[in-house]
């Protein structure tokens, strides 16, 4: 291990990626040596590598050296994200580039940050591209499937446990803005290396940042200065709107703000956007009626969603708002659409984009009423899926791509040995959730499936049924009816 070459090898990675001036060099070599407690530094000429590799030779030298207390994951993720901090531009810097930038064109300002944000190494490409994908045809379009290893399961019920209860922790939550620069903890993710933007949506302070984990393209979280809430009302319209006014490359879109049909986070206000087209995107809208300067069509989707068009923007939001609040009063009891009980049931996912000088707004309409049949939710994927998925189904799975979790790729592996003969694997206790379903998918597979492909898409089947358990009017004919019913109820 020699410290000072991985010094002098990142030092060159920063010159050549453009991420740190030379005017910073001697500087910059300071700072790192301090922090493997050296007091010189020797230039040397050195060959290029991958920054990761780079950097996981700078951790594991770190903890040889007992500078870090563990070589545990996130341990030595968060000490190379303070190693790769040194060589960034201090915040300030990067929103003024990033403003001058926007002032000219939004295109070359996300551009700037985004790319900023790779290269160091905040959103780690390399682990990213580990994760397992395919599309998946289904009778109303084209489903995204990923495997994601880069983030852990969450389970429902842990989430509204988290609602409400005042964090004492600081930062409060990992959207919270004292995230920045935050070196973390075992238990805790630092954000060294993230930078973040201020922007004004709605009169109100927001910020502007990507996703470390990156679902999709240009992955970006939209947060709110303060930690407070998720809530979907009128203003949820004008600040995703406003935000397409500064960014109208990127769609964007809030998660519903109550448990079980909201996101994984609901205590802290945000919003997600990218540059992503999504399956929900390609839907067919059959148009219901033109109101005035807005379009009013309904989805052929699994979640119930109303499509708003119109370039007029003051339109559009008091009609998205005349259908929120018209949904929120709405009851039928056949299809189990209670409201009743004296707690807040329906609420919406929207998603808005712009299409050429257009508007568009998607209502995905939710509920998250419970029953004895159905404690966890009657909108919510059923048991039967939850071997595959037991999540919420947020905004991003309900735009029609599938984040499944990290241990389906080994469960996965083990279920084609099954399908190609290897009996006795049926017995690992990895598989237990899945018994049923491999008897079910054994007479379906035959020797021309590759096995892999095979269990694949019949998990994506399983995330359409998903989907279609959290739709509140199903896609059956008495389902479709109610749901023109109420839609030209609501927007009368
Ligand atoms: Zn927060």
């Amino acid at each position: 291990m020699d410290i000072n070459l991985n010094i002098n090898e990142l030092l060159k990675y920063g010159l050549k990626s453009g991420i740190m001036n030379k005017a910073d060099y001697v500087y910059n070599a300071n700072v790192l040596i301090a922090m493997f407690n050296r007091h010189k530094f020797e230039p040397i000429e050195t060959e290029e590598r991958p920054v990761e590799a780079i950097l996981d030779d700078m951790a594991i030298f770190a903890y040889h050296a007992h500078l870090i207390s563990s070589n545990d994951v996130v341990i030595m993720d968060n000490f190379k994200a303070a190693v790769m901090d040194v060589l960034l531009d201090k915040p300030q810097s990067v929103i003024n580039k990033f403003n001058f930038l926007l002032a000219k064109d939004a295109v070359s300002a996300t551009d700037y940050l985004y790319d900023l944000s790779k290269k160091s190494n905040y959103i780690q490409t390399k682990r990213i591209a580990q994760n397992v994908s395919w599309k998946q045809t289904v009778e109303y379009g084209e489903l995204e499937m990923t495997i994601n290893l880069s983030k852990p399961e969450k389970d429902p019920k842990m989430i509204a446990m988290q609602l409400g209860q005042r964090s004492t922790t600081y930062p409060k939550c990992q959207l919270c803005v004292e995230n920045e620069g935050y070196r973390g903890t075992g238990a805790y993710d630092g954000r060294s290396n993230m930078r973040i933007i201020p922007i004004t949506l709605n009169n109100e302070p927001w910020y502007f940042q990507y996703s470390p984990y990156s679902y999709f393209n240009e992955h970006s979280i939209v947060l709110h200065q303060e930690h407070k809430p998720m809530i979907i009302d009128r203003t949820t319209f004008v600040k995703l709107l406003d935000f397409l006014d500064l960014f109208p490359t990127y769609f964007v879109g809030s998660n519903a703000g109550l448990p079980i049909v909201g996101g994984s986070i609901l205590d802290h206000e945000h919003f997600q956007s990218g540059k992503h087209h999504f399956p929900i995107e390609k839907a067919k809208g059959k148009l219901v009626e033109k109101k005035e300067e807005v379009s009013v069509y309904q989805l052929v989707w699994p979640l119930s969603t109303i499509r708003l068009r119109s370039a007029n923007k003051t339109e559009i939001i008091d009609l998205a708002n005349k259908i929120l609040l018209k949904w929120q009063d709405y009851e039928n009891k056949e299809l189990s659409l209670c409201n009743s009980n004296g707690e807040p049931h329906h609420t919406l996912t929207p998603i808005s984009r712009k299409e050429g000088k257009d508007y568009v707004l998607d209502l995905i309409l939710r509920s998250n009423f419970t029953n004895e049949e159905f404690p966890g939710g009657v909108f919510h994927p059923h048991a039967d899926c939850h071997h595959v998925k037991k999540e919420n189904i947020g905004l991003i799975e309900a735009m029609g791509m599938g984040i499944l979790p990290p241990r389906l790729k080994i469960e996965f592996g083990l279920i084609t040995k099954i399908l190609l003969g290897s009996e006795e694997l049926i017995k690992d206790l990895r598989l237990t959730k899945h018994l049923s379903w491999i008897q079910e998918l054994k007479p379906k597979f035959t020797a021309v499936d590759d096995p892999m492909e095979f269990v694949q898409k019949e998990a994506g089947l399983v995330f359409s049924k998903a989907l279609k358990d959290a739709g509140v009017f199903k896609m059956d004919p008495a389902g479709q009816k109610a749901f023109s019913d109420f839609i030209k109820k609501a927007i009368t």
